[in-house]
Parts: structure tokens; sequence; C-alpha cells
């Protein structure tokens, strides 16, 4: 084992291999707060890339709705059932990752999903945590609660399924930080399914490979943004390139979110993989629910989002999500105007802030016409 430092731990931690980052990294934003689990995601995903024989049951994207949603069944339970719970010092996680309580002769602590987990992909869709007492749901706030979780891989700094491949069939690209499976290698031991604690690689018993997410690379390659992305309903997403803290850049949109505003976390940082897909955590959810998922940052990254109207910065860049499909990996606000661009500067998308209201009279001068949709 060799020890790398993991910055979301705030501390080295042990891992297979030695610490080597790639030259950018694909990494992603969900708004928890936008999502409305209408699956559109998980739709454009599967009709692009698991529509063949033996992909049947794979979700790349899935939407699940916590607090019991989990696809496969009992993902997260099982797994944090199985290590030692999690202990924050601040910022500085001092349990054990899935790496270090790995037992004897393994790679990661992990678990295989029987085919019957892979069942019930939409299992506790729309339920909420608790019983709502009779006339209580007009009363606010509301004691139960859910929210929409989309889930995809998160191309991990340091991932388990590459960790746990006996056949060095997983790797990850050391232009922008993708991992993928080359399908060549691929023996079908599925270790990489059992060690992944997202549980996003899927075994093709048709091919006898493993497959998993590819981040739709052939679009990153382009500039674009993945399918899920840019069909997404709820404007949820962004994605582009995030560094590492002590690199961060202000302009970088990414950047901004995680590093400089901290309002975007990842989910489970204490497995230890640095999964680099970040949530804005769900406003109404309990704190502690929200830690469990989002690491110690929860509560802080909840209160900077609420007060993101007072803050034109915050709040610009939130808009501008789900406006392109190009990547955008430069932003800045003028006045009440928030720009997308590339690299080089070049505008791609130009977005108001605030939107003006406009009131339709129920007489149209110009169209000398009476609208009957006025009151
Ligand atoms: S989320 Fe799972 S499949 Fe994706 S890189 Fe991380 S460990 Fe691998
Ligand atoms: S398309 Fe967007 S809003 Fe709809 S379920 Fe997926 S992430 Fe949520």
């Amino acid at each position: 084992m060799a020890r790398v430092y993991n910055w979301q731990l705030g501390r080295e931690m042990s891992y297979w291999y030695p610490e080597s980052r790639p030259k950018k990294q694909f990494a992603a934003v969900f708004d928890t707060n936008k999502c409305i689990a209408c699956q559109t995601c998980t739709l454009a995903c599967k009709t692009t890339w698991t529509s063949g024989k033996g992909q049947e049951y794979m979700l790349f994207n899935n939407v699940e709705t916590k607090p019991y949603g989990s696809y496969p069944l009992a993902y997260d339970v099982k797994l944090l059932n199985m290590i030692e719970a999690g202990k924050w010092s601040g910022k500085t996680y001092e349990g054990q990752t899935i790496f270090e309580s790995a037992p004897a002769g393994e790679r990661v602590m992990g678990w295989r999903p029987e085919q019957v987990d892979y069942s019930y992909p939409n299992t506790g869709e729309d339920d909420c945590s608790g019983q709502v007492d009779h006339g209580a749901l007009m009363q606010l706030p509301h004691m139960n609660w859910f929210f929409y979780l989309a889930r995809i891989c998160n191309h991990c700094t340091y991932p388990a399924c590459l960790a746990s491949c006996p056949r060095g069939s997983i790797y990850k690209r050391p232009e922008d930080g993708i991992v993928l499976v080359d399908q060549g290698r691929c023996r079908g031991y599925q270790e990489c399914v059992r060690g992944c604690p997202y549980k996003k690689v899927f075994f093709n018993p048709m091919t006898g490979t493993s497959e998993k997410c590819i981040a739709c690379f052939p679009k990153i390659e382009q500039g674009l943004q993945p399918q899920c992305f840019v069909n997404c309903i709820g404007k949820i997403r962004m994605a582009g390139f995030l560094n590492t803290p002590d690199k961060a850049r202000a302009d970088n949109p990414l950047d901004y979110l995680v590093h400089i505003k901290k309002v975007a976390l990842p989910l489970f940082p204490q497995y230890g993989l640095e999964p680099n897909v970040y949530y804005i955590p769900p406003v109404h959810v309990p704190a502690s629910f929200n830690r469990q998922l989002f690491g110690p940052g929860a509560d802080a990254a909840v209160e900077t989002y609420k007060s993101a109207r007072k803050d034109m910065d915050l709040a610009g860049l939130l808009c501008l999500f789900g406006c392109s499909e190009s990547l955008m990996t430069r932003w800045k606000r003028t006045g009440d105007i928030v720009v997308g661009m590339d690299d080089s500067g070049t505008q791609l998308v130009r977005v108001p802030i605030s939107e003006p209201v406009h009131v339709r009279t129920s007489f149209d001068p110009v169209q000398k016409l009476v609208r009957i949709n006025c009151p």
C-alpha cells in the first residue's frame, strides 16, 4: 500500500497505488434542491450507452429517493455498517476508509450485490421519512422529508474499482481523470463490482466483462457536457474540471462552488475515494443525515446556499447550470449578467440573474385583441 493525500479527508491515507493525479480532473456539481426525479437523465444515458443485450439492468445514471431509495438495494447502508463509524475531528477524518479497513488479503472492504439487489431500482420512490399525522400536511415546516439523489460514477481520484482489479484492466485517463474499463483485458472477475462502494460498475453476463459510466468521453473530448447533463430537465447539473484546493481558481465554476464557497460536497467522503461528483445538499433535511452523506461541511453548505439570494456571484453561477451544451470552464459576473466561457475566454452563454417580469394586459393594443387568459 502507498501513502497518498486525500484533501477531502484532510489527511494522508493508504491506497493500492501511489498518488498520480491527472492533468485535468473531470468533475461535476449536482444541486439536489432542484432535482424533480423525472429520470430524464436516466433515460438519456440508458438509450445512449446501455440498450444492448446483458445491459438491461444497468443504470450508469440512477436517481433514488432518500432516505429509503437505493440502487442496488441498500448499497449505502450495507457498507456503512461494515466500516468503522465515521469520526471527524473538524475537517479531518479519523475513521478508517474502505482501503484501510480491508480484511487481510483483500484490497478494499466491499461486497458484491446479488441479482435481486438490482431488481428494484425505484424502491422507496417518493416515500418520505416517516408517517404523516392526520392534518399535519398543512403544517410548516414539515416534520417529514425526502429528496432525490441523482448518481453517476464519481470518476474518483482513488477509485476502488481500479484498486480492486487483479488484471489491471481499469485505468484513469491522465488527460481528464475519467475512469474506464479496458474491455480487452477484463476477464469478468467482478472484483470491481465488489470494490466500488457506489456500485457504479456492472457485470455484463453476455460479454463476460464489466462496464461502467464513461462520462460520455467522446463528448468531453469535443468540449461538450455528457448526455445526462444536457438532458437534465431540472438543470441541476454542471460538468467541468476541478483543481485541487491549493490550485483553486475563482474563475473556474467548479473550483468556485467546491473550494471557494464550499457549497458542493462529495458523497460519502469517508470511504476515501475522493469522488469527483459534488452535491449541493438538500436544505430541508436533518443536518445529521446530510452530514452522514456529505461530511462535516454539510451544515455550512446549506447555510451558504440558503443565503445565495444575497450573494450575487453565487446566485449568478447557479444560474449557469443547464444553460449550455458546452463545458463551461470559466465564468464571470458583471452586474446582473453572468457569462459562461471556455478556457480561452470565449463566451458560450450569457444569462441574466434576475429576469424581468412582464404583465400581460387584458387588451393588447398592438394586436387589437382581448386576451381571455388574463384576469
Ligand atoms: S464511483 Fe465506483 S466505478 Fe466510479 S470510479 Fe469510483 S470506484 Fe470506480
Ligand atoms: S433529469 Fe435532472 S431533474 Fe430529472 S431526475 Fe435527472 S437529475 Fe433530476
